[in-house]
């Protein structure tokens, strides 16, 4: 277990960290028929036409010294990102796979959620949206925000039937809207835009959010496709903190991408021993370019992120060789 304290990216200690949950067992949730996909956009359509679409919400600023704390959870080959707001509100991004959703509830019980006030599918892989089902079923749920990139899977449909089933709320993330996690916080959707686009990854709703000086960027799987529309809106897209698109591939992290980024700290969320070969070398080797150190979910579990606006730390679970 290790941890790293910056201010303003500069190391200043190295000091233990918490406990590491335990380790999960990745795998991917079962594809289902095509039919399905009438009912799956019959859903999505009665979704965003019954409940209404809230407007762009701005946080204020000022927060008094409280904390953001971003938690890359190690879900193995997939994404699930928890945000704790200064606020105390909640934020969840994707949920792993399926076979990680117990890890993911106790993680998330360890952190003592009780209730999920955004939860966000950044595009509707079944390594990212397969754990959110148990986390529909366990925790109340304020707001879910979508893609809107239909699926025609079972597990996409299942999430879709659990939000009508229990009234949740619902909303598309398209660039320029705004998510409310209270005061101090900026959290804005860059991508994407319409028309979607034809691939899924390049459909990821992309998140960034603002706490005094230090940013995140919260990629989903967006592609060289994505990046290229969020650069040419001309968004802000600086972050001092990465989640590194796609587990690493080498269709995502492109350099200019990564050169208006300009990061400080990567988190690659990567299963070990993955079929895909992620994270590729190319994308380390374009990361290297900024940091010495890219933490991976394979090699330093869980990873938590923790600023009061000026300084950072950064927790890892596992303490490399
Ligand atoms: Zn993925």
């Amino acid at each position: 277990m290790s941890a790293i304290t910056f201010t303003e990216g500069i190391l200043t200690s190295v000091r233990p960290c918490r406990n590491r949950p335990p380790a999960i067992h990745p795998g991917q949730a079962k594809r289902a028929g095509t039919a399905r996909g009438v009912l799956i956009a019959a859903i999505l359509v009665g979704l965003v036409l019954l409940l209404p679409l809230t407007g762009a919400d701005a946080a204020s600023p000022g927060s008094g010294g409280a904390h953001l704390a971003v938690h890359f959870i190690d879900v193995g080959q997939g994404d699930s990102i928890l945000v704790q707001a200064p606020s105390g509100k909640t934020m969840l991004v994707d949920g792993g796979p399926v076979d990680a959703s117990d890890r993911l509830i106790a993680y998330l019980k360890a952190q003592k959620v009780s209730r999920i006030d955004v939860l966000v599918a950044t595009h509707p892989h079944a390594d990212h949206i397969g754990g959110l089902i148990e986390v529909l079923r366990t925790f109340v749920v304020g707001l879910v925000v979508d893609s809107g990139k239909v699926h025609t899977t079972a597990t996409y449909e299942r999430f879709l039937t659990l939000i009508d089933q229990k009234n949740i709320r619902f909303r598309l993330g398209r660039a320029g809207d705004t998510i409310d996690l209270g005061p101090g916080l900026d959290v804005r959707i860059l991508h994407p835009s319409e028309p979607l686009p034809e691939n899924m990854n390049d459909c990821s709703v992309v998140i960034r959010l603002q706490y005094g000086k230090v940013g995140f960027l919260l990629t989903g799987d967006a592609e060289t496709e994505a990046e290229n529309a969020i650069l040419r809106s001309g968004a802000d897209v600086h972050a001092t903190v990465l989640k590194v698109a796609h587990h690493g591939s080498r269709t995502s992290s492109s350099p200019w991408f990564l050169k208006a980024v300009k990061p400080v700290v990567a988190v690659i969320p990567v299963g070990a021993g993955n079929p895909y070969g992620h994270p590729h070398r190319i994308t380390l080797l374009n990361l290297a370019d900024y940091m010495d150190r890219v933490y991976r979910a394979d090699l330093d579990g869980d990873v938590v992120v923790t600023t009061d606006g000026t300084t950072f730390q950064v927790d890892a679970a596992r303490s490399r060789p």
